[in-house]
């Protein structure tokens, strides 16, 4: 298919969206270089990262397709872009974690790498000048950001089949999913389905002999390597997933 680009849209912290000629349903994203953390507090440029990102998510998104899971994904453009279909995004970031580390394990003092009984499903609202506050089920309702229970209880359960995807997805490749960030949006005939992106961005990653970091928070916490870690993690999927990339 050919497509061609049109007016830009939106201009976010890791992607820019356009729109494309003559169809209204679908978008064009070009993946950013633009690294940020903190709610963008710390900001910096990584030559390349786009394009990692990119190949990284987009074989992601076929294996769920594969796995029945509704994702926006429709056909990858470059190494840099994809085309998606169009969604009216929930305001809701869904965490869904194994392991415990970041913001759950310094609320509650728990050690991070702290193996969890069950995978914890977590919503943020959406809401930079907030920084995106941890939201309860009825809090969330209150909020209008879910239009029903029912509609949470199946980002929940997308939710946790992604996950469930990705740790076999991850474990192939040598590779622990401590935990991750999911966005879902209403398609325009009203299907709720997977949005944005998962990459080291929005993962953390663990090298499941050595426990080192492959994700950004070796840019949280100023581990350096950054862009060598996330070549390796696109090293492993393009070695154990060839059919997704
Ligand atoms: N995450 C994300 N975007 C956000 C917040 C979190 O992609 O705006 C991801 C983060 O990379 C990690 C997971 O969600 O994989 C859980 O993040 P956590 O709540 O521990 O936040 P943090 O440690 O970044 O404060």
């Amino acid at each position: 298919m050919s497509w061609e680009k049109g007016e830009r849209i939106y201009d976010g912290k890791g992607k820019r969206v356009y729109a494309l000629k003559g169809h209204n349903d679908v978008l064009l994203q070009e993946f950013k270089n633009q690294l940020t953390a903190f709610n963008a507090v710390k900001v910096s440029e990584l030559d390349g990262k786009g394009e990692l990102n990119c190949l990284i998510t987009t074989a992601i998104f076929k294996f769920l397709g594969e796995k029945h899971i509704p994702t926006h994904f429709v056909e990858q453009t470059s190494t840099t872009s994809w085309v998606t279909k169009k969604l009216d995004m929930i305001p809701l970031e869904v965490v869904v974690r194994n392991i415990l580390a970041g913001s759950t394990a310094k609320k509650f003092a728990i050690e991070e790498g702290t193996p969890l009984e069950k995978p914890l499903v977590e919503f943020y609202y959406k809401k930079d000048e907030l920084n995106d506050p941890f939201i309860s089920d009825e809090q969330a309702l209150m909020m209008k950001a879910a239009q029903s229970q029912k509609d949470l209880d199946t980002l929940k359960s997308y939710a946790l089949a992604v996950n469930k995807a990705l740790i076999e997805f991850f474990h192939k490749c040598g590779i622990k999913l401590v935990d991750f960030k999911l966005e879902f949006g209403v398609s325009m005939d009203g299907q709720i389905m997977l949005g944005d992106e998962i990459s080291p961005d929005s993962c953390r990653l663990w090298d499941e002999i050595t426990n080192e970091k492959l994700d950004k928070d070796r840019f949280r916490r100023d581990l350096g390597q950054v862009k060598e870690k996330y070549q390796e993690v696109w090293t492993r999927i393009q070695k154990e997933w060839s059919s997704y990339v």
